[in-house]
């Protein structure tokens, strides 16, 4: 995390960035964002059916994280006609495409590749049966994240990109991810040199689709989403008859302690301005009223926006469960720690650079997204590599069903739900203007 956001964060203010808006109409200047989004819609009322096509069959045809090989080879078939130099099997099942055209900087645009392990439940005609092995079993297989309109998008934006490219200079490295959804997938891509096999990225660009109106596009300077890491404590007592209870080490009274004490952690321990949520989502121990079980099982999530705080929060809840545990005369818990994506930290100066073209292009369909959202992305590990980015949110739902669910004071069904239904026509179109403009502004 670059310093300048670290003090961002600290005095939680995003006024800078707002700033920067103001003053970098300049930075915008060179591209002509109207005549340029002409170009991109003509390009695509030739090519929108080839993309809706793409997109109802990766729909159809979903596959789990790092078990991604049609979807892989799909992707790689589409940039491959276009010119890209593609490599497969980076981190497993990812690709990276790349496109060379003359003097300029590198620019990564990454889609998801994977699906969730879930029943699809929209009735569309194109929906889901698929089904995968998961966890040792038959298990039915849904895009319920909208990875697969960020695919159509990501095709669509290459697609135009090569269309115009009299117009760019620099190097294009389009970037397949496997497994967001397990997290998991860019730690495989750059452990597997993403970042050193390859032209190493200046700037990164990344979408997702969600429950807002289709055609509308949102991004923030700074902190987009949180981090998010589990963790799981197993303590450890000694069973009795629940009539004599001197002769335990009670480990329901452990879990009950610890799950009290662990909130001052948050109370105490972290600066009251920063984010920082532990939460105690399960607790597992016993199996009849009269008898004292031997160990109690305490699960949680930890969720911040800043490595110092989500250290904090780790080593509180680590210490708390020793402090129980010793304090009941128990040997020390089994604390295991999951850690998870790390926020997601938009760079203020490309946010600051893409903002007004997004306006420029998309009116008051353009959104400043007012706070980070709570869902978590491991985009967040090509940031921390080096690749500072702006990764934005894209409307996925017909605004007329919005409209309808926000009349009854309700939201549409949103990701990871079996009911998610981003209506295509405009959600990938929208997608392939904005990640076409964004690219162009910042190598044109
Ligand atoms: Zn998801
Ligand atoms: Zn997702």
């Amino acid at each position: 995390m670059r310093p300048v956001f670290r003090q961002v964060l600290r005095y939680g203010l995003f006024a800078g960035a707002a700033a920067l808006v103001a003053t970098s109409a300049e930075a915008a200047g060179k591209l002509d964002v109207a005549k340029a989004k002409a170009q991109i819609d003509a390009g695509l009322a030739k090519d929108y059916g080839g993309l809706d096509a793409l997109y109802k069959d990766i729909h159809q045809h979903p596959e789990l994280a790092f078990q991604e090989n049609e979807t892989a080879a799909k992707l790689a078939k589409e940039m491959r006609a276009l010119g890209f130099e593609v490599t497969e099997h980076v981190g497993k099942t990812g690709i990276v495409a790349v496109l060379k055209n003359g003097a300029g900087p590198t620019v990564m645009v990454r889609t998801e590749l994977d699906a969730l392990p879930m029943e699809e439940k929209t009735g569309l005609p194109y929906a889901s049966h698929a089904v995968q092995m998961w966890q040792g079993k038959p298990t039915p297989v849904d895009h319920s994240c909208g990875h697969d309109i960020h695919m159509a998008a990501w095709v669509g934006a290459a697609q135009r990109l090569v269309a115009m490219k009299s117009q760019w200079h620099g190097t294009l490295v389009f970037i397949g991810q496997p497994a967001e959804e397990a997290i998991g997938g860019a730690r495989a891509m750059i452990a597997d040199g993403l970042l050193t096999r390859f032209p190493k990225p200046d700037i990164g660009f990344a979408q997702h689709v969600g429950p807002g109106p289709a055609g509308t596009v949102s991004y923030r300077a700074g902190v987009n989403s949180s981090s998010s890491d589990g963790f799981e404590i197993t303590f450890l007592g000694r069973g009795a008859h629940g009539s004599r209870p001197q002769l335990s080490i009670d480990p329901v009274m452990m879990a009950a302690r610890f799950t009290v004490d662990l909130q001052s952690v948050i109370s105490r321990e972290k600066d009251p301005a920063a984010f920082g949520v532990i939460s105690v989502g399960a607790i597992q121990a016993g199996s009849a009223g009269n008898i004292i079980p031997d160990q109690a099982i305490v699960r949680g999530t930890i969720r911040s926006y800043d490595p110092a705080t989500r250290e904090i929060l780790k080593t509180g809840a680590e210490r708390t469960a020793k402090a129980v545990a010793e304090m009941a005369r128990a040997p020390a818990p089994k604390f295991v720690f999951d850690q998870g994506a790390s926020a997601v930290v938009n760079d203020a100066a490309i946010t600051a650079r893409t903002a007004p073209v997004f306006k420029a292009a998309f009116g008051a369909n353009a959104v400043e997204a007012p706070g980070p959202g709570s869902a978590s992305e491991d985009y967040s590990e090509y940031i921390i590599a080096g690749v500072p980015s702006l990764f934005w949110g894209l409307g996925g739902i017909d605004p007329k069903v919005v409209a309808d669910y926000k009349a009854k004071g309700q939201e549409p069904p949103g990701n990871h739900t079996p009911q998610f239904a981003p209506t295509p026509e405009p959600a990938i179109r929208t997608g392939v203007e904005a990640m076409t403009l964004a690219v162009l502004n910042v190598l044109s």
